[in-house]
């Protein structure tokens, strides 16, 4: 007897090697096996007769058996050609690899093989030039013309040995109990369960599978609503300070201000201000592109929660961000409330009203007399765990205000970041310079740097930004440090000894101590340097007025929402700045993506484009999250997103626990366990 939460280990071929490794991809249970879905599907039904091979050029797909085999090497090109004779009924065909000697012992004579790859031509004829391979066994072979299902890759575990562990047990299963309500089931018109599962792993056709993915992929979307749903249905049942709303208080404030608040600030303001109203934690999001003014938004709800007698701690994410927090303040808050900075070197007043830090306040475990909101700026998210951190001394649970200027698409806000309230700051202050973006060709490159040297002698300086390199593989983060910072090294070598010798330049990179970043990044502000060469690091929302120029190499490694980041370094004071983007290759200055970058300023319409372009997981570094693939891949379908919302709230609302769906509630709790947000 095989049950769905039967341990994949009590199954035939699933031995002590394959075990760790399957558990790896999350499958423990038979029932995880089945919902490990294809990512795609190989069409073979293309293959063709091997006699029917004509022309050089073309890219074909055969199958056949290894008839003949041998390695020779050429000592005079110094690399090793494996050649194979490859047979099927209607003739052979000769098969060229390089440098893949091992191929000879993959091969031994008699092994079945599918091919595909290019046909070449040289003085002996047509040959098949170092194709794409698979051993397949004579069962496949006779169920060519069939969609084979490919699964995300991991390293040990191949689509071939999944297909053969999956298809059993999708013959054995002939009708697993739904999961989906039935009343959705039918209002969606989704195919049942069992035919689901079929149609998903092993579709006829390609179009069997989309009616199967969709159901699946709702299903998945479902339950992210689901836990969302709770999560804040969980938060609303606690207790928390209500801060009631002084209207002429925050009216005087507005007014003491040395600028008119914008429209977008004022209803983010008044939002914030009703929700801390309320006896139950706000828990919202301040999204507003870099210098829409999030600051004094999030001031206006500390200074009404300091009236009411309650602290309120500013959280940054570095020494130099509080610091600047602290200045800029100290300017705005009327007297009567006192300021205090605490961080990791610093700590002035810290029992004041309003006090302004970086983690090291929660890390220390500082304790708070009396706490009623918590702002964190530049975050999407502030983790469960680390609010938990905050409230253990409180009897109330504080008020949550996260800021960020990484704009949000709307379906990641409806999703991962569901159970947050979310304000928008959409328009900037009135009279912002828009900056001037330039996709710049390599032979332009000394115009650019004789730009970045006239800016200098006018007194502004430069920010240039180094490329990130992607980790090849798991594990590979120290690695990549090191590679950053060499590209890093070289960049700043380059700049300081030939092109800009007479000038200070400074280095900033990830393998710094946060106390030298801020020191750099502290004097650079005081324009003791007049170029910066920095990695990724220098992202978050660093002030230098007298900066102008963003300069960003090898530009199409980063995102479109990243690029837009580091352009928000610049154009902060009254000069014109300017964006340069080089490029790797000349073909990559070309594309549509970073001439987004020319076209347009609106952060926002960056990040739709890039959530199309690159996925949500590249976009909100939630590749690792756990979240369930088809989910992931649906979260640019905005349509089934609010479906699943509306769904979940209507079962919810009957049936808080869900108690009559307790297969929902059982899938629940598994993606509890393995998603995790932070
Ligand atoms: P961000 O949203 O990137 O955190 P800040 O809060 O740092 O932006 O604001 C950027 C600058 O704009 C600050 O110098 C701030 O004083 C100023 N500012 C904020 N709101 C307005 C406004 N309504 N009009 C003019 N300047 C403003
Ligand atoms: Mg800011």
């Amino acid at each position: 007897m095989i049950s769905l939460d039967l341990p994949i280990e009590k199954l035939h071929h699933v031995g002590p090697r394959m075990l760790p490794r399957l558990r790896r991809l999350g499958i423990t249970t038979v029932g995880d096996l089945i919902r490990h879905f294809p990512a795609r599907y190989e069409d073979f039904s293309n293959v063709i007769e091997i006699g029917a091979i004509e022309t050089a050029g073309e890219v074909v797909s055969v199958q056949g058996e290894v008839v003949k085999i041998e390695t020779v090497r050429s000592w005079k090109k110094n690399i090793t050609i494996t050649s194979a004779m490859v047979s099927d009924a209607s003739g052979g065909i000769r098969v060229v690899w390089f440098n893949q000697p091992y191929l000879e012992a993959t091969f031994p004579i008699g092994t079945l093989v599918s091919l595909s790859g290019k046909v070449g031509l040289d003085k002996r004829g047509l040959f098949l030039s170092s194709p794409g391979y698979e051993k397949i066994s004579q069962a496949e072979l006779r169920h060519t013309g069939r969609l084979v299902p490919i699964y995300p890759e991991t390293e040990g575990v191949t689509s071939k040995y999944l297909r053969f562990l999956i298809k059993p047990l999708l013959d054995y299963f002939t009708d697993i109990p739904d999961p989906l309500p039935p009343d959705i089931q039918t209002k969606y018109n989704f195919p049942d369960y069992t035919s689901a599962l079929k149609a998903i792993h092993f579709p006829v056709k390609l179009a069997d599978a989309e009616p199967a993915r969709k159901r699946f992929a709702f299903e998945e979307l479902l339950l992210l609503q689901l836990r969302t749903l709770q999560d804040r249905a969980a938060m609303q049942a606690l207790a928390a300070p209500a801060i009631a709303f002084e209207k002429e208080l925050i009216a005087d404030f507005v007014k003491s201000l040395p600028f008119t608040l914008t429209n977008d600030q004022r209803i983010a303001a008044f939002e914030i201000l009703k929700d801390i109203s309320q006896p139950h934690p706000m828990n919202r999001l301040l999204n507003g592109d870099v210098g829409s003014g999030k600051t004094v938004v999030a001031l206006i709800a500390a200074y009404q929660a300091a009236h009411a007698g309650y602290q309120a701690i500013f959280m940054a994410p570095t020494e130099l961000l509080a610091n600047q927090h602290h200045a800029t303040i100290s300017d705005l808050i009327p007297p009567g409330i006192s300021l205090g900075l605490l961080t990791g070197s610093k700590k002035i007043h810290p029992d004041a009203d309003i006090i302004i830090g970086t983690h090291a306040i929660i890390q220390k475990g500082v304790t708070f007399k009396k706490l009623g909101l918590v702002i964190i700026d530049e975050q999407h998210r502030f983790g469960v765990k680390q609010r938990m951190k905050l409230i253990k001394e409180q009897t109330l649970v504080p008020h949550l205000l996260s800021m960020t200027a990484t704009p949000i698409p709307r379906t990641l806000a409806l999703t991962i970041y569901g159970d947050l309230d979310v304000s928008l700051i959409k328009e900037k202050p009135k009279g912002r310079q828009e900056i001037i973006t330039r996709v710049v060709p390599e032979e332009k490159r000394p115009e650019a740097y004789a730009f970045i040297e006239e800016q200098i002698i006018q007194g502004r300086q430069v920010f240039v930004i180094c490329p990130r390199i992607a980790p090849s593989s798991e594990g590979a983060k120290s690695k990549l440090l090191l590679a950053e910072m060499k590209m890093v090294t070289e960049e700043y070598e380059k700049l300081s000894k030939t092109i800009f010798p007479h000038r200070r330049v400074a280095m900033l990179h990830g393998k710094l101590k946060s106390k030298e970043k801020d020191q750099i990044m502290s004097d650079f502000k005081a324009k003791k340097y007049d170029i910066i060469v920095a990695t990724s690091v220098i992202e978050v929302g660093v002030d230098v007025p007298n900066a102008t120029i963003m300069m960003i190499e090898s530009a199409e490694r980063f995102g479109l929402a990243q690029l837009h980041q580091f352009r928000g370094r610049v154009g902060r004071g009254a000069h014109q700045s300017y964006c340069f983007l080089f490029t790797s290759s000349p073909e990559i200055a070309m594309t549509r993506r970073l001439k987004a970058m020319e076209k347009t300023n609106n952060g926002f319409e960056l990040a739709e484009m890039d959530l199309k372009i690159r996925g949500p997981g590249e976009f909100t570094g939630t590749s690792q999250s756990g979240i369930p693939d088809l989910a992931m891949a649906s979260l640019s379908d905005l349509g089934l997103i609010k479906q699943a919302r509306e769904e979940a709230k209507t079962l919810l609302k009957d049936d808080p626990t869900l108690a009559r769906y307790p297969l929902l509630r059982e899938n629940l709790a598994r993606l509890q366990r393995i998603v995790h947000f932070e």
